[in-house]
């Protein structure tokens, strides 16, 4: 950029004198010199001037009548938008002239009639010239605060974004501690079973070799189900959560599903499949249907003590597929039960029930992404009962085969 060169024709100077005479002598001496000059003839009129257009300086005459100089410099300071401006005192040789008063009011110097041109002109310049110091300096101040204010800003944001990365850090950390520790429980109840079938398979009944056969299966159910979890909850977080819709009867696949984890916990509470519903055919996503009801029949069975019941119903109804998991479990504490669905949480009432708190987590995304809507209904001691409700046939599926 062009720097354009100083002109001193810019700056403007207000004259105030109640001698016509003077006023006229200064008043060509700084028109010659480039400045624009103007003038009053009285403190009023003077400060009337200012007011609507403030000058760059003033030259103000002590000994007027009515306004006397320090009267309208007093006012001149009082005023946060003239209160910057320069004043010089005109004062006579002869007059009886309080040089301190002049800079205790705000004065910054005083010339003294007859003028010497030379030593005005020198007085005009060198105030003019701390002014334009003085409004650099201004500016630049103005700039420096901007860019402090910008660098505190950015400052911020590196340390919100380090907290986020160390917030990260502890999760991952948390993350890999507990995934170790919940494989390593089923991977040791495998190898021992294994083992233990292996070097004493003759001393074994039939029914201790099955007993120990659904062990192990249960164990690497467990893993297999964890593993989907944690794929999951990593899809899910990256966004690439899949959701692949496909024609399905419902009820038949929530029977399918029963008979599966019965097999696997024939020990455990019993689940009682109900459905009251003929239309049970469906648009949606196998597998993340499949991640829904196992999580939370899982947990059902998982918090409910041995020998109870789990009442597992499906209803369809209004383009909806419902389905209700009731146990008579431990319940869930209303605290718990507002960040069930957050990563990693689990509720005051596991004790030493394993689990990783993702569970739920998976259970709601995989909802969220059918458009279906989950709640949750509980006492403690009394049990826990989980509702879905997802649409039969999402509506993205149900827009396609409208535009065919
Ligand atoms: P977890 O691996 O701990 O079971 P989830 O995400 O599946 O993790 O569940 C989160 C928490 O919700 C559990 O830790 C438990 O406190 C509570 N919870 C979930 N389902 C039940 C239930 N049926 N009965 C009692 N508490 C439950």
């Amino acid at each position: 950029m062009i720097q354009e060169p100083y002109t001193p024709s810019k700056e403007s100077i207000l004259i105030v004198d109640d001698t016509p005479a003077n006023l006229q002598l200064l008043a060509q001496l700084l028109s010659e010199q480039g400045y624009k000059v103007r003038m009053a003839q009285d403190g009023t009129m003077a400060l009337m001037s200012i007011q609507s257009s403030p000058p760059d300086l003033i030259l103000l005459d002590i000994m007027m009548p009515e306004v006397n100089g320090y009267e309208v410099c007093c006012k001149l300071k009082a005023s946060s938008l003239t209160k910057n401006i320069p004043i010089i005192f005109i004062s006579a040789l002869n007059e009886v002239f309080d040089k301190v008063k002049a800079f205790e009011v705000g004065g910054v110097d005083y010339i003294t009639k007859p003028f010497q041109a030379p030593e005005v002109l020198a007085r005009v310049e060198h105030q003019l010239h701390i002014r334009r110091l003085t409004q650099q300096l201004s500016e630049q101040n103005a700039l420096l605060q901007q860019e402090v204010h910008r660098r505190e800003m950015a400052e911020a944001e590196v340390r919100q974004s380090l907290s986020k990365e160390q917030e990260l850090n502890q999760l991952k950390s948390y993350f890999v501690s507990m995934v170790s520790h919940e494989f390593r429980n089923p991977l040791t109840a495998i190898l021992g079973f294994a083992e233990f079938m292996r070097d004493f398979s003759q001393q074994l009944s039939e029914e201790k070799k099955q007993e120990y056969l659904c062990q192990i299966q249960e164990s690497a159910r467990r893993m297999t189900a964890l593993l989907n979890d944690v794929l999951s909850l990593g899809q899910a977080e990256a966004g690439k959560l899949e959701f692949n819709p496909e024609s399905l009867d419902v009820e038949e696949f929530c029977e399918d599903l029963v008979e599966e984890i019965k097999r696997v916990n024939s020990a455990q509470p019993t689940i009682i499949f109900s459905s009251q519903t003929q239309l049970t055919l469906a648009c949606l996503d196998k597998n993340l249907l499949r991640q829904i009801l196992t999580n939370l029949l899982s947990n059902a069975i998982k918090y409910s003590p041995e020998g109870s019941t789990v009442k597992f119903n499906l209803v369809c109804q209004d383009e909806l597929a419902i389905f209700h998991i009731k146990d008579e479990g431990i319940g869930i504490s209303p605290e718990d039960q507002q960040r069930l669905f957050e990563s990693f949480h689990r509720g005051k009432n596991v004790g030493k029930i394993s689990g990783t708190g993702l569970g739920l987590t998976i259970v709601k995304k995989a909802v969220d992404l059918h458009g279906g809507q989950i709640a949750v209904n509980s006492e403690i001691g009394v049990g826990t009962t989980f509702s879905v409700a997802i649409p039969l046939n999402h509506p993205s599926q149900s827009d396609e085969k409208e535009s065919d």
